[in-house]
């Protein structure tokens, strides 16, 4: 199956090829059609399972055709569709993935993310003359929606991205509010990795007659892939890496990181010691992408430090060693990079970096993929024993000095307590 079989436009399959995106994943092969026909669509998925292009491909389409008629969007600050999601990261991320996608659209497409944490003021003024694609987090919304920076009486399609954490989180009565001031007339898209009882009453009271897709995630390490955890303290993770760089024989290495501004510091930190690396990821031109997979894969680097976003897909034959210096976000994610080496019945080692700071989502990663994994130390970089204070009060088990609760804090620990005891949702 192909994209354009799946009835989208050479001005995003462009787009998608050179992003290597072969063929539509599993969930966007259902998600796609369903949505372009117009349909509510109900998603069991995880990240890692495409969903992102699942959802934004067929907005983008039908931004490509849709007709004026069916644009309402007449005023200032309006918007055409909506993406809500949890945290900053994914509406960063999303809004990114979107624009990726849109690089070859024949008119100049309009993305924002708004996330609280940072100054309202640029959001607000990105945010004149509206928007194609806004992707929020709910309570930054809400803000901007006060000050009269964003309507959403024009919203098309709505998203509702990781509806499972975005209630744990306590999102709920931000969620009402925000539902409240959407037009009835409107196409709604969810998706959520769980369905507690609290996302159930949201279907039940957002979704019309949706489609329902699920998709099993297949996760499958071959025996002979090593994976190893090295406990680590967060800041020394640079200098053990130019240690294993040093002391293991390692014809290739492909370092995961979580960020482009990780991947050039560690390389900048690499060369200084004279250990030559090179970065892949999105923000680089596909030219620049492709020179270095090129060189990885001849064999002319030895070491290429990756993002997620640019990672996917690639194959590299013969590689010994991939190193999680960043934990993935996702657990589908893990299994993903580790299956860069040990392919094809080759012997592969898959190590990751455990500090305090990871430590609990390094548990949750091997949870999800039923895996458990040794961990060790390398002797003169071993993890301080204490955890540090931020750690602890993150886990609930100390206070984080100067930070006290603001009253939307409580609010939506409130709305989350309220959520798990009872079903708060009502029909409409
Ligand atoms: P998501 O589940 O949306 O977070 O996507 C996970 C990763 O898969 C991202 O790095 C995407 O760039 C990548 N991806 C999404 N769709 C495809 C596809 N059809 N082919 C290859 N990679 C993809």
């Amino acid at each position: 199956m192909s994209f354009i079989s799946l009835g989208l436009s050479e001005y995003l399959v462009t787009a998608l090829t050179e992003l290597g995106y072969q063929q539509p994943t599993p969930i966007q092969q259902k998600a796609i059609p369903a949505t372009l026909e117009g349909h509510d669509v109900l998603a069991a998925a995880e990240t890692g399972s495409g969903k992102t292009a699942g959802f934004s491909l067929p907005i983008l389409q039908r931004l490509l055709t849709v007709a004026p008629s069916e644009d309402k969007r007449k005023g200032s600050n309006q918007v055409f569709a909506l993406v809500l999601v949890p945290t900053r990261e994914l509406a960063v991320q999303i809004e990114e993935a979107v624009r990726q996608y849109a690089r070859h659209f024949p008119r100049k497409l309009k993305t924002l993310a708004v996330y609280g944490g940072v100054a309202i003021n640029p959001q607000m003024q990105g945010m004149r003359g509206g928007c194609d694609v806004l992707v929020a987090t709910p309570g930054r919304l809400i803000d901007l929606i006060e000050r009269n920076a964003v309507k959403l009486n024009t919203v098309n399609t709505l998203v509702l991205d990781e509806a499972d954490r975005m209630l744990d989180l306590g999102f709920s009565d931000e969620l009402r509010t925000i539902l409240d001031l959407l037009p009835q007339q409107r196409q709604n898209l969810l998706f959520s990795a769980t369905f507690p009882q609290d996302v159930r009453a949201l279907i039940d009271n957002l979704l019309v007659n949706p489609v329902e897709i699920e998709i099993q995630q297949e996760s499958t390490i071959p025996e002979q892939l090593v994976q190893t955890a090295i406990e680590v303290d967060r800041d020394s993770r640079t200098a053990l890496l130019k240690h294993l760089l040093e002391q293991e024989s390692w014809t290739q290495v492909l370092v995961f990181v979580a960020s482009k501004r990780t991947a050039t510091n560690v390389e900048n930190k690499l060369f200084k010691s004279g250990i030559a690396a090179e970065t892949l990821h999105g923000d680089m031109s596909q030219l620049e992408r492709n020179q270095a997979l090129k060189n990885f894969k001849n064999g002319d680097s030895r070491i290429l430090i990756a993002t997620d976003l640019a990672a996917r897909g690639i194959d590299i034959p013969n590689l010994p060693c991939v190193l999680n210096y960043d934990l993935p976000r996702s657990p589908a994610d893990y299994v993903h990079r580790i299956g860069r080496t040990a392919r094809a019945g080759e012997e592969g080692l898959a190590l990751s970096f455990v500090d305090h700071e990871s430590d609990a989502h390094f548990k949750l990663i091997e949870k999800r993929n039923k895996i458990k994994v040794i961990r060790e130390s390398v002797a003169g970089f071993e993890r301080s024993p204490e955890v540090p204070q931020d750690v602890l009060a993150k886990k609930g088990q100390a206070p984080v000095k100067g930070k006290r609760k603001s009253k939307k804090d409580k609010l939506r620990e409130a709305a989350a307590a309220a959520a798990r005891t009872q079903d708060i949702w009502g029909k409409k």
